[in-house]
C-alpha cells in the first residue's frame, strides 16, 4: 500500500511519520536535533523501514531555507544560529537514500498547507498561518498556492510602530531589534518581563501590549493580502485570552476601512487558533508529500 513520509524539522527535534492522512499518521518518531550527520542519519534510517511503500516525502523545516530549485544551494539552510547547521543540505541525504519525489518547505508554510487541507482553513483560497513562539513566522496561501518570492515570506520581521517611552524594551531580534519578532516573540516576552510566557499571569499587563503588537503586525499583513482567515499558532498563542484581545485591537486599528464581509462583527471566525493543534506542521509535511507523489 502507498504511504507518504512527513518530516517536521525543528531546531530541537525532528518529527518523522508515515501515513495517508490525519486519521492515519503512523509510527511517529521524535529525533533530537544534534549534529546534522547524526540527526539526518536517523531520519534516513526511520524511512528505510517503509522503503517499499514510500511514494514521496514532504519536509517542513526551520529556516531560513533556500527553496529555489534553480539555485546551486537548493535545499540548504544558509545561515542559522543553530551550531553546525549553517550551510547544511537537508534534501541531499534523503535524495541519496530514496528514489521518490521529495518536497521541502518552511515549517510555517507546511503548517499553513496542513491547516488548509484538513484544518481551520479548509475550502479557503487565500489565508495566512502565523506562528508566535520562539520566533514569529508566517506562511500565506494565495489563490490556493503557497506564496513565494525571491525567498519565502518572513512576516515575523515586519516593522511596526514602537513607542519607546511607553515600552523602552529594545527588542530581541539580532538583525532589527524591535521588529515584530523582536517585540512580540516568546523570547521577547521573557526578556521584557523576566518571566516565560507560560508563567506570565493571564491578567499581566504584558498580554495587552502583546495583543496590540500582534494586531499591528496583522493589520499590515491584512492590508497587503486581505486573507479570508488568519490562523495564529505557536507557544505564545497557547494563552487563549490573546485571541479576543487581538481581535479587538485589529478592529480598533482598521477603523472599519476594509469592507470585506469576513471583517464584520467580532472577528471570532476570522482570527482563529489552528484546528490541527501541534500536528499542523507534521500533517502539512504529509500534505506536501501527497501533492508531490506521482499522480498526487
Ligand atoms: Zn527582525
Amino acid at each position: 500500500m502507498a504511504l507518504y513520509g512527513a518530516i517536521e524539522a525543528g531546531g530541537t527535534k525532528f518529527l518523522c511519520a508515515v501515513g495517508t492522512g490525519p486519521g492515519d499518521l503512523r509510527a511517529v518518531v521524535r529525533i533530537p536535533t544534534t549534529t546534522p550527520e547524526e540527526t539526518l542519519g536517523r531520519v534516513v534510517a526511520f524511512f528505510q523501514g517503509f522503503r517499499s511503500e514510500l511514494r514521496a516525502i514532504g519536509v517542513g523545516a526551520f529556516g531560513p531555507l533556500d527553496l529555489n530549485p534553480n539555485s546551486p544551494t537548493f535545499g540548504t539552510i544558509p545561515t542559522t544560529p543553530k551550531p553546525g547547521w549553517s550551510g547544511v543540505n537537508l534534501l541531499k541525504p534523503l535524495q541519496e537514500a530514496f528514489r521518490v519525489p521529495i518536497r521541502l518547505e518552511t515549517d510555517v508554510n507546511a503548517a499553513a498547507l496542513g491547516e488548509g487541507r484538513w484544518g481551520a482553513a479548509q475550502g479557503l483560497a487565500t489565508f495566512v498561518y502565523l506562528t508566535v513562539g520562539t520566533g514569529i513566522g508566517g506562511g500565506a496561501i494565495v489563490h490556493g498556492r503557497l506564496l513565494h518570492g525571491a525567498l519565502h515570506p518572513e512576516m515575523g520581521h515586519i516593522r511596526i510602530p514602537h513607542d519607546r517611552e511607553r515600552d523602552p524594551f529594545p527588542g530581541v531580534c539580532p538583525f532589527h531589534g524591535d521588529c515584530l519578532e523582536g517585540l512580540a516573540s516568546g523570547p521577547a516576552l521573557e526578556a521584557r518581563w523576566g518571566q516565560s510566557p507560560e508563567s506570565l499571569p493571564e491578567d499581566h499587563p504584558g498580554w495587552e501590549l502583546e495583543a496590540e503588537y500582534l494586531a499591528l503586525g496583522l493589520i499590515d499583513i491584512l492590508c497587503v493580502l486581505v486573507p479570508e482567515r488568519i490562523i495564529l499558532g505557536g507557544g505564545v498563542m497557547q494563552n487563549r485570552s490573546l485571541f479576543p484581545r487581538i481581535r479587538w485591537w485589529v478592529k480598533e486599528l482598521l477603523k472599519g476601512y476594509l469592507p470585506a464581509p469576513v471583517l464584520r462583527g467580532d472577528l471570532e471566525d476570522y482570527i482563529v487558533p489552528p484546528a490541527l493543534g501541534d500536528q499542523a506542521g507534521l500533517l502539512g509535511a504529509l500534505a506536501l508529500a501527497m501533492d508531490e507523489a506521482p499522480g498526487g
